[in-house]
């Protein structure tokens, strides 16, 4: 059974409630493939360095006609720690400016995002990549862990990139998660089982490619016939029409009504782990002593409250 935003599950209820929250702690990224042309994040990274954000220096160069990424990656040690001082449950969507299982970002690194995120149940963290076999190996034989609060999924814009798909059926995740978009070409009727929901999306800005609706249909049959929930983000810049104008005016309807099919239990750990946060003094004291831990006594302290790598799909 799916989850339609028609009627709202009461783990969804609670889930809308939450604040939504990029966080950032890898800086930097290089393009992947043609999904990656028109990236918000490289235009908004050559934006700060124009502005002389420091921290941007040498991740953009300037000197073409738009920003692009360098593939010089820096890590963010000011932002690693965010998500414990976030004193409510939020919405996490992990490195929403790169990808964080690009090769420059060294496991070790990625090991203490983990840690953060085990570390602090009580949020919901998304994680997407366009580099799903480096992430695939990462989970399975250095983190060695599932996380019950955290999604898995790779990017997909194109028939060239289905490939990204048969690696995320095969990466352990609590949910793993699909997302077509910016959906720049027919990717036919995709293999979708083992996937638990997918996202569709049309690409947005000036420069933006049309999406076709009968790209559209092909996936959604797939989700049918497969068993994935699906989403509709957007059309983006071009509408249902074909028609370039704003894409708040072109929305988010398909076949007349909007899609969010999340699985009613896809929040039920983390929203059970947030309601365990506010309420228990023991869990308030073990948020304190986390924020006081020095770096050194956090390296000590890895993974020491996380469960054996298991797959949480029967
Ligand atoms: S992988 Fe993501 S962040 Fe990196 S260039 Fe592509 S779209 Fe941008």
């Amino acid at each position: 059974m799916l989850q339609s935003t028609t009627s709202l599950s009461p783990s969804a209820s609670i889930i809308a409630s939450w604040t939504h929250e990029n966080w950032n702690p890898v800086l930097g990224c290089e393009i992947a493939s043609p999904g990656c042309s028109h990236c918000y994040a490289m235009e908004i990274a050559g934006r700060l360095l124009k502005k002389n954000v420091q921290k941007y220096k040498g991740l953009v160069d300037l000197s073409k006609r738009h920003p692009v990424w360098t593939g010089i990656m820096r890590p963010d040690f000011d932002r690693l720690k965010r998500p414990y001082a976030w004193k409510k449950s939020r919405l996490v969507f992990v490195n929403s400016m790169t990808d964080l299982f690009h090769d420059p970002v060294p496991d070790s690194y990625l090991l203490k995002i983990w840690e953060v995120m085990a570390k602090t149940p009580w949020h919901h963290y998304w994680l997407l990549t366009k580099r799903p076999e480096r992430m695939r190996h990462f989970i399975e034989k250095i983190a060695k862990v599932t996380l019950p609060n955290l999604w898995l999924g790779a990017s997909v814009e194109h028939a060239q990139t289905l490939s990204r798909i048969e690696t995320l059926r095969k990466v352990p995740a609590a949910i793993r998660f699909v997302t077509f978009e910016p959906l720049i070409a027919s990717v036919g009727t995709p293999d979708l089982r083992q996937i638990d929901l997918i996202y569709v999306g049309g690409e947005s800005g000036d420069r933006a490619r049309p999406m076709r609706t009968e790209w559209i249909e092909a996936i959604f049959k797939a989700c049918r016939r497969d068993g994935a929930g699906f989403c509709f983000h957007q059309w983006g810049t071009y509408g249902e029409d074909g028609i370039k104008r704003n894409r708040k005016e072109n929305g988010n309807l398909f076949k007349g009504k909007t899609w969010n099919e999340v699985p009613p239990s896809a929040y039920d750990s983390v929203i059970e782990a947030s309601q365990k946060w506010e309420k228990t003094k023991e869990e308030k004291k073990l948020r304190a002593s986390v924020q006081k831990l020095t770096p050194k006594a956090q390296e000590n302290d890895l993974f020491d409250t996380i469960s054996p790598l298991h797959d949480l799909k029967k």
